[in-house]
């Protein structure tokens, strides 16, 4: 099977990395030239200078971008998706992308006979760099188990979750609930270290507890505690995930106000930090605003 994979920003780029080693054909896209350049020079992949191209002959076109208008604006166009992808071949979009566009994209894709899949991948770069993604699939299950293969190189739990949109609600609620424990913990962790209790202290008592999450046990730990901040999820992009979990409530006519106010949170967030910062960074926020340092 000859692979396409177009997007290679922070996890696109080990993924990519992963179908290669893997033994596949791999053709690689990206808009900044240079980083589908080095990879090429890294791995062996072909790469190519447009989208179109990347496509041509390939079985299976995977795209990675921040969102599902991103891997629209490919398919259109001279150097577009469409002008590439030949019938009976399939668009495996891994983005974390919405409902709603997905749908869009694969009425359009469908129109030429080539099938779609929303496959948003959870476990982060070192995940896709050891292979080991957890990888939800909405579309039909013939052409997930067609594309399995592929997807293997990447993803180590490879789920079917529903009809076109159902992997990308499932991953937006995720990454809701995913913002929700990291702001919860650190107004908690601020409230507690004001109150004289040292946050190590204070994640010992959670982390063997009741209130203890993935925030509270890996991600303040490793990363706040430290001070590190390593960036290798934007929270821009988790800021674009909460509001689609909202929208998705909202369609659906489920009350969703905790979701809606993470949601809001961390817009404001994304707003004072910037386009560079880690999500984890929503953090200092609160400990801004609360006067206090966790550390
Ligand atoms: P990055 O911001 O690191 O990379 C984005 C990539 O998309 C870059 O290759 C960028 O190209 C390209 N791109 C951006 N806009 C466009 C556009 N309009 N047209 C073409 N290419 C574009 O994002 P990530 O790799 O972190 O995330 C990609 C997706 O994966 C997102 O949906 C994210 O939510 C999801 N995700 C990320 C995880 C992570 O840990 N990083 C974990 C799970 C999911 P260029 O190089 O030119 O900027």
């Amino acid at each position: 099977m000859k692979a396409a994979f177009l997007g290679l920003g922070a996890i696109g780029q080990p993924m990519a990395a992963a179908i290669v080693r893997a033994g596949f054909p791999v053709a690689v896209w990206n808009r900044t030239a240079e980083r589908a350049r080095m990879l090429g020079e890294a791995t062996g992949a072909r790469v190519a200078r447009s989208p179109a191209e990347a496509a041509r002959g390939a079985d299976v076109v995977i795209t990675c971008l921040p969102t599902s208008p991103d891997v629209e604006s490919l398919l259109g166009g001279e150097d577009g998706l469409l002008m590439g992808m030949r019938e009976g071949s399939v668009l495996v979009d891994c983005t974390s992308g919405d409902p709603s566009t997905s749908r869009r994209i694969a009425a359009r894709l469908a129109e030429r006979g080539i099938g779609f899949l929303d496959a948003p991948v959870s476990g982060g770069v070192s995940g896709a760099e050891q292979g080991a993604l957890t990888v939800m699939v909405g579309g039909d299950p013939g052409l997930l188990e067609h594309v399995r293969p592929v997807l293997k190189a990447f993803g180590k739990k490879i789920v079917h979750c529903g009809a076109i949109g159902a992997g990308d609600a499932l991953k937006a609620v995720n990454n809701a609930l995913l913002a929700v424990h990291i702001w919860s913990a650190a107004e908690g962790l601020a409230t507690l270290v004001k109150a004289g209790v040292s946050p190590d202290i204070a994640l010992d008592v959670i982390n063997a507890s009741s209130g203890r999450s993935n925030a509270s046990m890996n991600l303040i730990p490793e990363r706040v505690l430290t001070r590190a901040f390593p960036r290798t999820f934007r929270l821009a992009l988790l800021d674009k995930d909460i509001g689609i979990a909202a929208q998705v409530a909202r369609e659906q006519k489920v009350p969703a106000p905790l979701l809606q106010l993470t949601a809001d949170l961390f817009r404001v967030a994304h707003g004072e930090l910037g386009e560079i910062a880690d999500h984890v960074e929503a953090v200092k926020l609160v400990e801004q605003w609360a006067g206090v340092e966790i550390a």
